[in-house]
């Protein structure tokens, strides 16, 4: 706030300086995606978002929905704490034509797993030739229906399966017998059940309805390794945050829908101490959460 930083007493600082969000310049934002983003896409990702801007604008029922597409500077980044994680499994709920999980499956390594839910098929499978023409359709698991009950069948699928694990690899390492296999699987059992339970995903990419954010945390905070990353996507929403401060901008209704969600879970971020945030404002704003236990 112009005068009263730390240092700065009361003068008012240079308007340059208090220009510190790119989402003021559109010219800026360009300038970042014809530099740096645009020229370095890869080829399918590229293919993918041109098909989502430009033939789903013949569809008039969803022409106006292509905007829901992730933007390319968001996942550049992304991509790159992807790979800095060496994230290997990973979750995402709100797939539309794909861009995103793309993107994260091109990051990926190539026994990567990425669990992807929608309840939109079609749109997904609009986005699929893009996957297999890079080699990537492997990764992908789609599950479609509605988030909230496939995340709780998640849960346990995920204990399952961790719990599977566990229980193999000790067989595995140990016994030879079937006799010796079914009590290393109760000393599995044992060991599994005294552990606390601690996640399976590196990352989770949240972009579905906005009203369900907070319940989408209640579910994957706990789904997520200690260490892992939760990015929430669109937490500036289109600049509605601040609305009293930009009336005479007016926004639209799908946007005013949603903006007391986004109000109340930034806030209900800010103070869940399970996580470190960073509210970043990039693209639509991008909350990254760390779990910290
Ligand atoms: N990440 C995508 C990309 O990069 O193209 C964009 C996702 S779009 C903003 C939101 C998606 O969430 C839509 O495809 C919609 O069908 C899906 N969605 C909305 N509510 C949902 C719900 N309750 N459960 C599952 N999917 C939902
Ligand atoms: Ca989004």
């Amino acid at each position: 706030m112009a005068g009263s930083s730390e240092g700065v007493g009361d003068k008012e600082l240079p308007p340059i300086l208090e220009q510190r969000c790119i989402l003021q310049s559109e010219a800026l934002s360009q300038y970042i995606m014809e530099t740096s983003v645009y020229p370095r896409e890869p080829e399918a990702l590229r293919e993918l978002r041109q098909l989502t801007a430009t033939d789903l604008r013949q569809a008039p029922a969803i022409r106006f929905w292509n905007v829901m597409a992730t933007g390319p500077d968001e996942m550049q980044f992304l991509s790159m704490l992807l790979k800095l994680m060496n994230a290997k499994k990973t979750l995402e709920i709100g797939v539309f034509t794909g861009y995103s999980l793309l993107a994260t499956a091109l990051s990926l390594p190539h026994d990567g797993e990425i669990i992807a839910i929608d309840t939109n098929r079609k749109n997904f499978e609009l986005g699929l030739p893009f996957f297999e023409k890079a080699g990537v359709a492997h990764k992908v698991d789609f599950r479609e229906g509605l988030a909230l009950p496939i995340l709780n069948e998640l849960t346990k699928e995920v204990r399952e399966r961790k719990h599977y694990k566990l229980t193999s690899a000790f067989s595995n390492l140990i016994s030879t017998t079937y006799r010796t296999h079914i009590m290393m699987y109760m000393a599995g059992c044992v060991f599994y059940f005294q552990e606390k339970y601690k996640g399976w995903f590196d990352f989770v990419f949240v972009d579905a309805d906005k009203s369900n954010y907070m319940n989408y945390h209640e579910r994957v905070v706990e789904m997520v390794r200690v260490g892992g990353i939760i990015g929430y996507d669109n937490t500036l929403w289109n600049g509605s945050v601040v609305a009293e401060a930009m009336a005479e901008r007016p926004f639209p209704w799908y946007i005013m829908e949603s903006r007391d969600a986004i109000l109340e879970f930034n806030a209900y971020l800010a103070a869940d101490s399970r996580v470190e945030i960073c509210h970043l404002s990039i693209a639509d704003g991008l909350t990254l959460c760390r779990r910290l236990r």
